[in-house]
């Protein structure tokens, strides 16, 4: 059975006493990334040192992309189209419906933007990413190269135009909108090379303009650092951690754990119902059935 830590009695409800956490493929060098395809029943996520993009469904994991230009974070727009981080090319780009590829943003004000690293997308179409240098630091995620611009966290609207909405992290990571938008939750996992550095979750409003407003720190977590978050449904918000998987309630409670041989770095929810908790841990791509559901796309 799954190693499951229940914190507040909360949790005993939204985890099933008799799922087993399942080992769905490994000896990767370093996954992120998840997104689920509903109507093609299968998940999609990064390898990132060994660029390329993974396809897992029940009848096994192949390679979707390769090159993938070190693509990180990855999200579905309105219309089901695949968007994806790029932290080799610097950019964010869509893969159109007939395989093509379209760059959405590489630059801000004439700077290039720094390495891409995790990408939402909102029911107004717009697009929200964060571009930590990460990926620009080092040779093994996409090559070492001088960042032009600060760690911004930016909002790109359907007419093209982006804006920053928030440029107060040093490592802007996960990103994440509760099931109703009006909250924005960003992981800062700070300066790549200060371990000692302040690691939490902020938590914005979603003003009615689409910009953000009341920071505030939601959670600490420990150990490690929360990297990729995602929302269930009832506004739950669950975060990678270096122990696994931590469950958060919306004011920021610890409720509970799922503890995995190691860091995660990114999960999604998927499969039936969107009950099962797919989860990045390194070099391994773990899943686990629960009792609560990821938020309905679109
Ligand atoms: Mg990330």
């Amino acid at each position: 059975m799954a190693d499951v830590t229940v914190i507040d009695p909360r949790f005993n409800s939204m985890v099933l006493p008799n799922a087993a956490l399942e080992c769905l493929g490994e000896n990767f060098r370093w996954l992120e990334g998840p997104v689920w395809f509903a109507d093609h029943e299968c998940l999609l996520f990064s390898d990132i040192p060994n660029d390329r993009v993974m396809r897992w469904t029940e009848d096994g994991i192949t390679t979707f992309q390769s090159p993938a230009g070190f693509a990180n974070g990855h999200a579905r727009d309105l219309q089901g189209r695949l968007i994806s981080c790029s932290h080799q090319h610097r950019h964010l780009r869509r893969r159109e419906l007939d395989g093509s590829t379209t760059i959405l943003a590489d630059a801000y004000e004439g700077k290039r933007l720094n390495s891409p690293n995790d990408v939402m997308v909102k029911r107004d179409g717009t697009i929200w990413f964060t571009d930590p240098p990460y990926g620009i630091n080092t040779d093994y995620e996409g090559g070492k190269q001088a960042p032009e611009l600060p760690a911004n966290v930016y909002r790109l609207d359907p007419d093209g135009r982006l804006s920053i909405v928030t440029g107060d992290f040093a490592g802007p990571n996960g990103l994440c909108f509760s099931p109703d938008e009006t909250r924005l939750y960003i992981a800062e996992t700070g300066p790549q090379f200060s371990p000692n550095a302040p690691r939490h979750i902020s938590v914005f409003d979603v003003t009615a303009a689409n910009t953000l407003a009341n920071p505030r720190i939601f959670h600490r977590i420990a150990p490690g650092a929360a990297d990729g978050i995602t929302c269930d449904s009832a506004g739950n918000l669950w975060s990678s951690a270096g122990d696994g998987v931590h469950c958060l309630a919306p004011d920021g409670t610890l409720l509970g754990k799922i503890l995995l041989p190691g860091t995660v770095s990114n999960l999604t929810f998927g499969g039936r119902n969107l009950s099962r908790l797919f989860m990045c841990a390194g070099q391994r791509l773990f899943a686990l059935y629960t009792n609560v559901r990821g938020i309905p796309w679109p």
